[in-house]
């Protein structure tokens, strides 16, 4: 009966990639920073109007900079929420700082800013959010609490690029953001990522850390006759055939979001009835955001029904699929003193979150195979 298997991610290509690549190959320079990381750069910075944009080999690697260039020392503490990807928090944990989660808000998922204040201490070097889904942040509530009590933060932006909050881009609030180019990302070269600086301070070191610890970039704009090793640092450009592929589909940014949007927008049109019977919660966008359209996702009303449900759904040829665990609960964050009930809504989504197939090119039949498929579910008791 099953016949093609929908799956949950599909890598989106808009066409233009292998040309581009093709291009770099023949301009002779496919190290990083070559033509085609340039014009990633320069259309990042034009389109969301941030001081310096330097590509990376990930998201992941993005966050690492970023605890490097913010010094964060062993025994620091960083606030973040406990609902994200283990990469938020990881880079930080890296340098040995100590993770302090925040729960979520029940509505947007993100980071929840009444609970921000009370997690402060003199110890707290750093606040990262995360705008899920690409919904943004209460970034004017976030920043005011940072700004008072001088705390710098780092958005990690992987799900909402050219998304905004109250007209501003995300991305542009913190004094860095990080972005994501992996695979399962709106806009993708396989693995990639980007370190956004709003802050001009940290430009010069950043570019000293993604170039081995040297002063190469200022060498080779003439600013230094020759370049030697200055700082730490590691080595954290992709090569420019990654660029080549990504700045394919960062030109084709408008035609990608419209696809995504429509397929968003017709989830939560055609699921909007069934949710309301049932009880399942469904994404809240506030009307003062701007939403990147990365995932749709559902919230059941519990563990049970959502696993019988995501069965349900593989018994029809549909992969769906869970996250996040929550990190305070984890081997890791256990080790840092999480315990059950530290974040209850957390824990909920981790047991009751459910991300529906979502990519570019998921087809209108697709898609209505997968809305009919969750009509027909009837695991309820
Ligand atoms: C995907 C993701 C990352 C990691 O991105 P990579 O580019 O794979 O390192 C980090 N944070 C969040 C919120 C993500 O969704």
């Amino acid at each position: 009966m099953v016949t093609v298997q929908i799956p949950f991610n599909r890598p989106g290509f808009v066409g233009s990639e292998i040309e581009y690549i093709q291009d770099a190959v023949k301009r002779g320079h496919i190290s990083g920073d070559g033509y085609y990381s340039k014009q990633c750069h320069a259309l990042l910075e034009g389109a969301l109007g941030v001081r310096k944009t330097l590509l990376t080999t990930s998201c992941t690697h993005a966050l690492e900079m970023s605890a490097i260039l913010l010094d964060i020392q062993p025994g620091d503490e960083v606030i973040c929420p406990s609902f994200t990807f283990v990469s938020t928090i990881n880079a930080y944990v890296l340098r040995g700082a100590k993770p302090v989660f925040v729960d979520v808000r029940a509505d947007t998922l993100n980071l929840d800013e009444t609970k921000l204040e009370a997690a402060i201490t003199p110890r707290t070097k750093a606040i990262l959010v995360v705008h899920y889904g690409g919904v943004g942040c209460e970034m004017d509530v976030i920043m005011e609490i940072a700004n008072r009590h001088n705390i710098p933060v780092v958005e990690d932006n992987a799900h909402g690029l050219f998304a905004r909050y109250k007209g501003q881009y995300l991305g542009t609030f913190g004094v860095m953001a990080t972005q994501s180019f992996h695979e399962t990302k709106n806009f993708q070269c396989g693995e990639g990522g980007a370190l956004l600086i709003n802050s001009p301070a940290y430009v010069e070191r950043a570019e000293i850390i993604r170039e081995k610890g040297t002063n190469r970039s200022r060498f080779f704009r003439g600013q230094v006759d020759k370049y030697t090793w200055v700082d730490v640092g590691s080595s954290y450009l992709p090569s420019d055939l990654l660029a080549a592929f990504l700045y394919a589909q960062l030109e084709a940014r408008d035609d990608i979001q419209s696809k995504r949007r429509a397929i968003w927008e017709r989830y939560e049109r055609e699921l909007g009835d069934w949710a309301a019977e049932f009880g399942v919660q469904l994404p809240f966008v506030p009307a003062h955001c701007e939403q990147a359209y990365h995932v749709f996702y559902i919230v059941m009303p519990s563990l049970e029904t959502r696993q019988r449900l995501i069965a349900h759904l593989k018994a029809q040829g549909i992969l769906s699929v869970f996250h996040y665990l929550p990190l305070h609960l984890s081997d890791m964050g256990k080790q840092f003193g999480g315990q059950t009930g530290d974040c209850p809504v957390t824990e909920r989504l981790g047991d009751c979150l459910l991300r529906l197939p979502f990519y570019n090119d998921l087809s209108a039949d697709e898609q209505s195979r997968v809305i009919d498929a969750i009509h027909q579910f009837d695991g309820w008791a």
